[in-house]
């Protein structure tokens, strides 16, 4: 998650804000969904960020944001993520692109996207998008963002066996800490491409959940017609106007999981909110895209954020898995994936 800008300020009607929560009984969660594996994701929290280690970082002192250190989480970071998804089958590929002058603070410096795809079977011209950033600020980033990236990988392990009808790209943006570089170079080319595109899920730090009181913060309240949750123990989705069948989608997939996920709704009505165009999702905004944040707020609700305490222990793995399971339910639903007897 980029650094706070101003205060957020919400001007619009707010109706049709909810709070999540199924008061039906969950379905079955006969899904790939609930393959979602919580040791998996430990493991690739805990690999990720000692990759990203803050020692290592934090030794290029005034560079410390590009230097060596950070190059060497890139390519470690990038050769791990394709070292878990080339063996199911992806087609991985890496975007490369430049840095805006003003970072260009080490010669051979480039952003790295890279992108794990598997077509779809009878609408591949139909792309679907799962997103993270991988870089992290001087910390290990184990919230912001190893939590997305694990989340991210999951997905597509467990959906790597089934089929869909549409294509699906999971994507690992570079440089999201400098100002969502990476996920601007690549709406940018979806638009110059003309992809028939139908939006994105960013995961923007999904692990960091507490259920004390007054544990959660915002930046947007509006009295009598929107009080957020004051326990930090949700998933809030952030949706534009443009999104809000994506965003819809997700909280469907949020209400069948078993327990169902507890989910704060921005949906359709983030496109009003400062904050909410902190992430990846919003230069897709920007280019008149579809892009939806999932995110536990960040610092809103995490004090670690942006700290070298950003660690793994400090995240509540059985709320991350929820996330996840939410999404990969949600994305098979969209993508026209085959649904499996479990
Ligand atoms: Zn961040």
């Amino acid at each position: 998650m980029n650094t706070p800008g101003l205060r957020a300020i919400a001007t619009l009607g707010l109706a049709g804000l909810a709070t999540g929560c199924a008061s039906t009984p969950p379905p079955v969660f006969a899904t790939r969904a609930a393959s979602v594996s919580q040791a998996r994701l430990q493991a690739d929290v805990g690999t990720l960020t000692r990759i990203g280690s803050a020692i290592d970082v934090l030794r290029e002192g005034a560079t410390r944001r590009l230097g060596p250190g950070n190059l060497h989480s890139q390519a470690d970071k990038l050769a791990y993520i394709r070292g878990q998804l080339e063996p199911l089958g992806y087609v991985i590929e890496v975007e490369t692109f430049e840095l805006p002058a003003r970072f260009r603070v080490m010669p051979g410096v480039r952003g790295m996207n890279l992108f794990a795809t598997k077509r779809g079977t009878t609408q591949p011209d139909r792309v679907l998008e799962l997103g993270a950033h991988y870089d992290t600020m001087a910390t290990p980033g184990a919230d912001d963002n190893s939590s997305g990236v694990a989340g991210v990988l999951e997905v597509a392990r467990v959906l790597a066996p089934v089929p869909s009808a549409k294509t699906i790209r999971y994507c690992f943006f570079d440089f999201e800490e400098l100002g969502m570089l990476g996920s601007a170079d690549h709406a940018g080319r979806i638009k110059a491409a003309k992809e028939n595109f139908e939006g994105i899920l960013v995961f923007e730090m999904i692990g960091y959940a507490v259920d004390g009181a007054n544990t959660q913060k915002t930046p947007v309240s509006v009295p009598l017609l929107m009080s957020p949750p004051t326990t930090g123990n949700f998933i809030a989705v952030l949706g534009n106007m443009k999104s809000g069948s994506l965003g819809a989608a997700f909280e469907r997939a949020a209400d069948q999981g078993s327990p169902p996920l507890r989910y704060f709704s921005l949906n359709r009505l983030a496109g009003f909110i400062k904050d909410a165009a902190r992430s990846d999702q919003s230069p897709y905004w920007n280019a008149g895209l579809p892009g939806v944040m999932i995110t536990d707020t960040a610092n809103f609700r995490n004090p670690n954020y942006h700290h070298l305490s950003d660690t793994i222990e400090t995240l509540n793995f059985d709320f991350l898995t929820q996330v996840v399971r939410a999404a990969a339910l949600c994305l098979q639903e969209l993508a026209g994936a085959e649904r499996e007897a479990k």
